[in-house]
């Protein structure tokens, strides 16, 4: 059966691997973490002591990793995934990351004999752990043929949306809308909070209209309306994915001032001491900022 490296067992890669493991794929692990190592074993998984172990051998390697420098480093670099794994092998990086960076891997890779697929992942942390994920693939139709088994292992979503790098720019544009979405619901609900409206009752009419959005409709009831800020996902990630996108927004000749204005508010957010929290929470750092009373679904 197909051996398979996975590494970055973070929020997201803890809960994927899990998945892999239970659902029969033989594993071996390994994080810079040693407890989140640790987790996988007792799921049967093989610990790997270093990144050239988890790779070596291996027909598969995934990496969940938490940025564009480490994912260079740890798929790129000298002692790194595609230095190890052997020719006809497959990298699939799912960290969020530039598409430079992704690009960049996928020729180091096709130079070697080797492929690369850029599989970026959409929904949050519970759905991973529940193989519920969304994943956004870019690859040749043959690789993705290579990895599907796996993305069914992970999650229940699964789009091909063209060459390598397509996933990864399809990420981008898809969180640029969640995370500036989120920048405008907080200050809309900011402004019907000084406003003194019903929150109820404001909602009820924004549901009705072309003016809702998912964030707003689907996450924000169970998250920062009924007072949990728990992250899910962290306004520092909404942070960095929004920086990644002004980027590559950039270089691409699209403008983007929408984004570039909601980065700094995120930026704000951290600077107040938010970023470990739910990005949901955004709202309540407008309202301690405009001195308002934070918008709290009554039951
Ligand atoms: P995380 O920080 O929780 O996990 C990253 C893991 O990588 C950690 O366990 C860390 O110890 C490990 N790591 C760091 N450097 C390493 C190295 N050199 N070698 C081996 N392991 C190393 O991050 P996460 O929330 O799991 O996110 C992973 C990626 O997925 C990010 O790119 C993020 O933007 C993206 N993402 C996150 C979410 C979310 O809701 N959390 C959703 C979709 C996508």
């Amino acid at each position: 059966s197909l051996k398979v490296g996975f590494i970055g067992l973070g929020r997201m890669g803890l809960g994927m691997a899990s998945n892999l493991q239970r659902k029969g794929f033989r594993l071996t692990v390994y994080d810079v973490n040693r407890d989140a190592v640790a987790a996988l074993v007792k799921l049967g998984a093989q610990p790997a002591s270093s990144v050239a172990e988890a790779s070596r051998g291996n027909d598969i390697v995934v990496t969940m990793l938490p940025n564009s420098a480490i994912v260079l480093d740890v798929v790129g670099g000298a002692d790194g995934v595609l230095a190890s794994i052997a020719a006809g092998a497959l990298v699939m990086d799912m960290s969020t990351v530039e598409p430079e960076v992704t690009d960049r891997l996928a020729a180091t890779a096709l130079a070697q004999g080797k492929s690369l697929v850029d599989a970026p992942v959409g929904r949050l942390a519970s759905h991973a752990d529940r193989g519920e994920s969304l994943f956004m693939v870019g690859g040749t139709a043959a690789d993705f043929q290579r990895v599907n088994p796996l993305l069914e292992a992970m999650g229940s979503t699964i789009h091909h949306c063209g060459e390598v790098g397509s996933g990864t720019r399809t990420k981008l544009v898809n969180n640029y809308l969640a995370v500036v979405s989120c920048q405008l619901n907080a200050e809309a609900l900011t402004l019907s909070q000084r406003f003194g409206l019903s929150l109820e009752k404001t909602l009820d009419v924004i549901y009705g209209t072309t003016a809702t959005n998912g964030q707003l409709k689907i996450a924000w009831p169970d998250k920062v309306l009924k007072g949990d800020i728990a992250p899910g996902f962290t306004i520092d990630l909404a942070h960095k994915d929004l920086t990644l996108i002004v980027n590559a927004a950039n270089s691409a000749k699209s403008p983007m001032p929408i984004g570039a204005a909601a980065k700094e508010a995120f930026s704000t957010a951290r600077a107040r001491g938010f970023g470990g929290n739910d990005f949901s929470a955004m709202v309540d750092v407008l309202c301690d900022l405009s001195h308002t009373e934070k918008p709290r679904l009554k039951n």
